[in-house]
């Protein structure tokens, strides 16, 4: 062989390896899209967002990307009463209030005649969810990312994966340890006062998830929306802290689609974004348990914000009862044992955990609590949820299975009920089975 013909040999095996080499780099930089046969799944519950919240206003670099590449409602609707652990139960199992048994964030109990102001125990809840459908399929793989501290202890049962507040541990006395491996790469869980994990610190949690494990479905509850709500008031004429506080958790998702894109992991996502309630801004308490002890009515009122369950001391003082909180001026809705089956109420569950007689206050009115020995002691934040202006919620998806894109869709009201069924249409995966949703086809169809 002459000495030009080995140098050109040469040259072509360099270039050949170096091409390997590049191509080598380039697929450990940039790896191919997971070639997935369902999509992975990731449902954002922003805890506390109004329906306003996510618009071209106030979160507009979110809400140009959902136009792009899926749908948006104007409204949807939360359970009641329209408190957090309510909510989420909801959205994980499909359940209203009937099946789940869950009435707010927590009861009254007609036993020992004290209140739990947040239930924890998951034996409380009456239906399961999707996480613990899935559970017997050990290929599927779950997550659990939760800002808010008390969610865990209800919800999370049967999760693969766990990221939980500090203050999980501290309130239940139960571990609630980080997954293997990601203590080293995220710190501990930062929250402040209320146990409330920050919102960045989740969000990097879960690209750390992603790159990891990578789950095929991923709750992810963000708080800081709720915090700041309750400090500051809901949207509107009221809140700039609210304001400021969506323009980051914007610039927020926006960072967590960078760094999916370039994982190769962000086509083959479908995101779903809602919410547990809303928020309003209280600008008058009232005491609706000493308003009817006035009137003669011996009762109990469990108050879950601007809604209450009343248990009367003698029930057959039911319909006097009925007609007195009906001339009240601030009751909205008063509803009797018989009524509470309709939507979008369906509050029908056990009578020990509703009481004979079910109120919503109007909006922007809260129930003042009565403990005994202390009289009645006013709410004392600038924000607050839990009565029937507080049911709509933010709801959109997107990704690669909705097929209607680039709609604000205002002609139907979806339920937060019905996003589980509708995730285990598109997935296959086993349906909760005191699921009552129905699959959301105008978006999927
Ligand atoms: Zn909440």
């Amino acid at each position: 062989m002459k000495k030009t013909d080995r140098t050109i040999l040469l040259i072509i095996a360099i270039l050949i390896s170096f091409g390997f080499t590049i191509n080598f780099i380039a697929t450990s930089l940039f790896p191919p899209t997971n070639p997935r046969t369902t999509p992975r799944v990731i449902l954002f519950s922003i805890d506390s967002a109004n329906p306003e919240y996510l618009t071209e206003e106030m979160m507009p670099k979110l809400f140009a990307e959902i136009m792009a590449r899926g749908s948006k409602y104007r409204h949807a609707l939360t359970s009641l009463a329209a408190e957090t652990q309510l909510g989420h139960t909801s959205m994980l199992t499909g359940a209203y209030t009937n099946n789940s048994g869950m009435i707010g964030n927590g009861y009254y109990n007609t036993t020992s005649n004290t209140t739990v102001g947040v239930a924890l125990d998951h034996n409380f809840r009456l239906a399961e969810t999707l996480i613990e459908a899935i559970e017997p399929n050990n290929t599927i793989k779950t997550a659990f990312i939760s800002g808010k501290w008390r969610l865990p202890p209800l919800l999370c049962q049967e999760a693969n994966f766990v990221f939980a507040s500090p203050i999980t541990e501290l309130v239940t006395g139960d571990p609630y340890p980080l997954p293997d491996g990601y203590l080293q790469k995220l710190g501990t869980p930062i929250h402040y006062a209320d146990g409330d994990l920050v919102d960045t610190w989740c969000i990097r949690a879960l690209i750390e998830l992603i790159k990891q494990d990578d789950p095929d479905f991923i709750f992810c509850n963000l708080a800081w929306t709720d915090v700041f709500g309750h400090y500051s008031g809901g949207v509107g004429d009221y809140s700039g802290m609210i304001k400021r506080h969506l323009r980051e958790l914007d610039n927020l998702f926006m960072h967590l689609f960078t760094e999916l894109k370039a994982m190769g992991e962000y086509e083959n996502t479908l995101f779903i974004f809602t919410s547990d309630h809303g928020m309003e801004t209280v600008e008058k308490i009232v005491d609706i348990e000493g308003y009817l002890i006035g009137k003669g009515i011996q009762n109990h009122v469990h108050v879950e914000g601007g809604s209450g369950f009343i248990f009367l001391e003698n029930p057959a003082n039911t319909s006097s009862a009925v007609d007195f909180l009906q001339q009240h001026p601030d009751v909205a809705v008063v509803l009797n044992r018989s009524q509470m089956y309709q939507y979008p109420y369906c509050l029908n569950t056990w009578e020990n955990r509703t009481g004979q007689i079910y109120i919503s206050l109007r909006e922007h009115v809260v129930l003042s609590l009565r403990l005994p020995g202390f009289g009645e002691i006013p709410l004392s934040q600038i924000g607050s949820h839990g009565g029937i202006a507080l049911q709509d919620v933010i709801m959109a998806w997107m990704g690669p299975n909705i097929t209607r894109t680039g709609y604000e869709i205002t002609t139907i009201v979806p339920h937060v009920v019905d996003i589980v069924p509708t995730i285990c249409n598109l997935t296959g995966w086993p349906v909760p089975g005191q699921s009552q949703g129905r699959v959301l086809n105008e978006i999927i169809g």
